[in-house]
């Protein structure tokens, strides 16, 4: 099976996204890919049992080192970043070392971190081994942890030599994981693409059966679409902001109900629905594009209803959130099915109807 190669385009920070059934095991590939000879693998309890022997194995000739964090949002702290940046002491790596992410974007976001701030800056690897990790986190070169009052306030940009996201890693991902990742490829297409959702009706079934081929195309345009954003915007002065489609009311779900309780692709995916909503109410998208929406998430299995929180707490928890800018909720919405906008003149009716609707 041929691979797909998407080439993000950033200067001299360009880098190539290599996608296909295991790739892990690809010698030669990872031979012309992964220059340092010295690497350290960071990698988690749960992904590191899997396959970090097999990708050890592949990696020939070169010294590798591996840290082995424990699994979850609540381990993305400075505490963590801290025992890679000892790994990395500990085993002597220098400059020319390169830290290797093999894991989900929790791992792949601080092992990018720790990468940004060793000796000021080494180079570092995505292995991506979910889908969100393969469609979303691992490119665009934003790393960084959390701090204990906020997600992610600690980070830097910093690009990736690579990305290596092997389509077959995907199979061993929980049922409610892969679909939290279909959110946001859908995401993709209600922002720039409306072929790619078309494409999604006729493949729902092999998408979900993770079926190589489907892999591919859904993580290749995915990854084309966010870099064609991020090298338009790639410090998110403002286009990039698009790629919040329904983040900023998927963040009050997800803060309402506490972090952990829906997946962040779940709250996304409701918070597509109310963004889709309020833009029909602004005289956007017509009630057949909003219907559509509806039935391509509960195809993949994802919520179309946020809970029951209240208009008035979903306000206050969105109010909070870092996308405000000069007091007015900056929203992302859509004036046609792919093709996003960032809006704050919108009419406080229209947002108001929608939170009403669905908070309610
Ligand atoms: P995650 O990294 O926590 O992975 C989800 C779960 O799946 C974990 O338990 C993990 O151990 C497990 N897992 C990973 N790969 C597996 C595999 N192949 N088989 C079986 N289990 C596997 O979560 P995620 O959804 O990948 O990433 C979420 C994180 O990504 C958040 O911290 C978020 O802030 C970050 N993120 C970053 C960016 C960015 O631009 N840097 C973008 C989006 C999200
Ligand atoms: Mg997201």
């Amino acid at each position: 099976m041929n691979i797909e190669q998407v080439d993000i385009d950033l200067g001299v920070r360009s880098y190539p996204i290599l996608i296909g059934p295991d790739l892990i095991d690809d010698e030669s590939l990872l031979a012309r890919h992964v220059q340092a000879r010295n690497l350290l693998i960071v990698s988690n309890t749960t992904v590191a049992p899997l396959y970090l022997q097999r990708l050890q194995h592949s990696l020939g000739e070169r010294r590798v080192g591996s840290v082995i964090l424990p699994d979850g949002e609540q381990h993305k702290t400075l505490e963590s970043m801290a025992l890679i940046i000892d790994a990395l002491i500990e085993q002597r790596l220098n400059r020319d070392a390169a830290v290797l992410a093999l894991g989900g974007g929790v791992i792949g976001d601080m092992a990018g971190f720790a990468a940004a701030c060793y000796q000021r800056g080494i180079d570092y690897v995505q292995v991506p081994t979910t889908l969100l990790a393969q469609v979303d986190s691992s490119v665009g070169g934003k790393t960084g942890v959390n701090h204990p009052q906020a997600k992610n306030m600690i980070g830097a940009f910093h690009q990736p030599r690579c990305v290596i996201a092997d389509t077959r890693v995907l199979r061993s991902l929980a049922e409610r994981e892969y679909r939290a990742g279909i959110a946001e490829i859908i995401k993709y297409g209600m922002i720039h693409d409306a072929a790619l959702l078309d494409w999604l009706e006729q493949s729902a079934e092999a998408l979900l059966a993770r079926e190589d081929e489907a892999i591919m195309y859904a993580v290749r345009r995915s990854c084309e679409i966010k870099a064609a954003v991020v090298a338009i915007d790639e410090r998110e002065q403002g286009l990039r902001a698009i790629l919040n489609l329904g983040h900023t009311f998927g963040h009050a779900i997800e803060t309402a109900t506490g972090y952990g309780r829906w997946l962040h692709g779940e709250a996304v995916a409701a918070g597509m629905v109310i963004a889709a909503d309020m833009s029909r109410r602004l005289g956007w998208l017509h009630e057949a594009d909003c219907e559509r929406l509806i039935r391509l998430l509960r195809r993949f299995g994802l919520p179309v209803d946020a809970p029951h929180i209240g208009a008035q707490r979903a306000r206050d928890l969105m109010g909070l959130d870092k996308k405000v800018l000069d007091g007015r909720i900056r929203l992302v919405l859509l004036p046609q099915l792919g093709q996003a906008q960032v809006v704050s003149d919108y009419t406080s009716e229209a947002l108001d109807a929608s939170l009403r609707a669905y908070f309610d």
